[in-house]
């Protein structure tokens, strides 16, 4: 024997003694996962006058790990191949827990298929990808963002996650942060407003018509900040005619000091009154009506006939100015956008007149 094979022998023992620790090290974790289980399907958390997560410090492992162990200790239950796997050492106990909440009968194969010799960060990004049906969404058009949290952070996603499950179903992470973002957009969007606002009309229509009396009413909110400024502010119609009221008004309303007010003897806490009192909200309902109309996007049209289309910082701009005598009414409200609402004041007032305000 040569000193070549010699050197693989050792090399071959070494690698079985790996093996056989390996194969000793998976056997041990599986008893402390089925022990973890027999636990916590016992209570013995009460039993032992012990919060979850004591019990798991007693036992020598982190509560990250008890519950962690205690998700894989299902997964194996239901979807015993998963065991297999495990035995096998094709997977890890971190990689199974990760598919609580996630694996179904139906995409079971699939995830069976691609579980094998994943990385962590791996297995997550892939199991974002899997949808409940075993069909597996493109690469394309997945985000991945990483976000430190705080511990007090992450407890209010935790809480967010428990509060959106439903069906024994656990919605990952992304899937939370999304639908979290959804409620937002839904509660703040005005075009998501109006639409809810519409469809909550035509519902009371209904009502109405079966002769089942009244239905939810509109809340009257009040105009959003940013809206309709130059329309509202010069209001004339109502404060007493003109003069230098409104001008009080306008300092007031952008927030001017009172020394650049006082030049026209109005004091601020007066001229603030007035405006409060002197202007008129547009109807929620109104709003809305017009937020369907123009679809939420600027509705100003340039000369080549394109029309603007932005939909953020979107106004509802008087046609007729009000200062101008123009009223509140669906015919006479558009949607523009910050940039043409002013444009519009600019070019009906005068660049010279708006120029006081914004210089
Ligand atoms: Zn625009």
């Amino acid at each position: 024997m040569n000193m070549y094979d010699e050197f693989v022998l050792e090399m071959h023992a070494l690698a079985n003694k790996a093996k056989l620790l390996h194969f000793a090290e998976r056997g041990a974790t599986l008893e402390s996962v089925f022990i973890i289980q027999e636990l916590d399907n016992r209570k013995a958390a009460i039993a032992l006058r012990m919060r979850s997560e004591d019990l798991a410090v007693y036992v020598g492992i982190t509560p990250a790990m008890y519950w962690m162990r205690l998700r894989a200790a299902r997964i194996f239950k239901r979807f015993p191949e998963t065991l297999e796997r495990f035995k096998q050492g094709e997977t890890e106990i971190s990689h199974v827990a990760m598919l609580w909440g996630k694996i179904t009968e139906a995409n079971s194969k699939l995830i069976f298929e691609n579980m094998c010799g994943r990385s962590k960060r791996e297995m997550e990004s892939f199991l974002s990808r899997v949808k409940n049906d075993g069909t597996l969404l493109e690469d394309e058009g997945v985000t991945e963002i990483t976000i430190r949290l705080k511990d007090s952070e992450r407890d209010v996603f935790e809480r967010a996650r428990e509060i959106l499950a439903h069906g024994g179903k656990v919605p990952s992470l992304a899937e939370t942060v999304v639908k979290a973002t959804e409620l937002l957009v839904d509660r703040l969007d005005p075009m998501r407003k109006a639409e809810r606002a519409a469809a909550r009309a035509e519902k009371r229509r209904g009502k109405t018509n079966e002769g089942e009396g009244e239905g939810e009413e509109f809340s009257p909110s009040s105009i959003q900040p940013g809206e309709d400024e130059f329309d509202q502010s010069c209001d004339s119609s109502e404060s007493g005619g003109s003069g230098p009221g409104d001008l009080g008004d306008y300092f007031s309303h952008f927030g001017l000091k009172e020394k650049a007010v006082s030049a026209f003897a109005i004091p601020r806490k007066h001229a603030r009154e007035s405006t409060t009192k002197h202007r008129r909200a547009i109807p929620a309902a109104m709003r809305h009506q017009v937020w369907l109309r123009d679809k939420g996007e600027c509705t100003f049209e340039h000369d080549d006939g394109s029309v603007c289309g932005e939909t953020m910082m979107i106004e509802l701009d008087h046609i007729d100015m009000v200062c101008f005598g123009g009223e509140h009414s669906v015919d006479n409200l558009r949607l523009r956008c910050r940039t043409h609402n002013r444009y519009h004041a600019v070019v009906s007032l005068g660049e010279d007149f708006m120029s006081r305000w914004y210089s």
